[in-house]
């Protein structure tokens, strides 16, 4: 797995969503890649933030539906720079 493929995988397997054995390989290259490590906890951090921004107003969508496609987008946003 490159750094390429884990951004790629991020949001399934924080969304627990990836088979076991791309799992396996997401893992171990966090175990070897400080930068990825890096990325997965500000990913992280990003989508807690989001939560609990959406949080404050119940009413005006589904939270795990809205964060997701917020998280989507500043990934694109990310990979184009
Ligand atoms: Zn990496």
């Amino acid at each position: 797995m490159t750094c390429q493929h884990l951004i790629e995988f991020l949001t399934e397997y924080i969304e627990g969503q990836l088979p076991l054995s791309q799992r396996t390989a997401f893992e171990l290259h966090l175990a070897i890649c400080s930068q990825c490590r890096a990325y997965l906890h500000n990913f992280k951090v990003t989508i807690e933030a989001t939560q609990k921004a959406f949080s404050d107003d119940p009413t005006d969508a589904n939270p795990g539906d809205v964060p997701e496609q917020l998280v989507r987008a500043i990934m694109n946003a990310r990979q184009a720079n």
